[in-house]
């Protein structure tokens, strides 16, 4: 055993003998680092879930056969939310990027992480608007659908770039 694992094993071993000291410790940690905790913690369960997608299926399905109008009334207004609204759009956006075979995926918080990084002005025209996913180099030239592949166009410069490069769009 090297010593990363020992140190590893330790720690386990503190975890097991101190439940509700880890649990407290646990709940400072979100506290100090609650965004990026959150963005973490979402990450880490699209992984679960994209790894074990029966397993997820499974758990909603428990959850629906205990409370059938909750998970009803919860997944309404979460479609309805602007959240919602953007999770689809990226949802169609990453089963066309599967379509074409495209390397990678990005989350909605890095896609938000982006925008706000424009300051929401397109990257081409520079006006401030509700941008739309732009692959730099477009998915049908072999571009990845990885974050540092993504920039935020408004919605007449997509229409216009399409499958150009923007040194391409006059
Ligand atoms: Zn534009």
């Amino acid at each position: 055993m090297d010593k990363k694992e020992l140190h590893a094993a330790k720690m386990r071993e503190w975890r097991k003998n101190n439940p509700e000291r880890n649990r407290e410790n646990a709940r400072r940690y979100r506290k100090r680092n609650g965004a990026k905790y959150l963005e973490r913690h979402a990450r880490q369960m699209r992984e679960y879930r994209e790894r074990h997608p029966e397993r997820a299926a499974l758990s909603v399905k428990r959850s629906y056969a205990k409370n059938p109008e909750m998970v009803e009334a919860k997944e309404r207004r979460f479609r309805y939310s602007e959240r919602g609204k953007l999770n689809s759009r990226l949802r169609r956006q990453r089963r066309r990027a599967l379509e074409k075979q495209a390397e990678g995926s990005f989350t909605t918080v890095e896609w938000l992480h982006v925008k706000r990084q424009q300051n929401n002005q397109c990257a081409h025209c520079r006006i401030v608007a509700d941008l739309t996913i732009d692959h730099i180099l477009p998915l049908n030239r072999g571009g990845s659908n990885y974050i540092s592949n993504i920039q935020g166009l408004c919605l007449s410069c997509n229409s216009r770039k399409q499958d150009r490069l923007e040194t391409e769009l006059c």
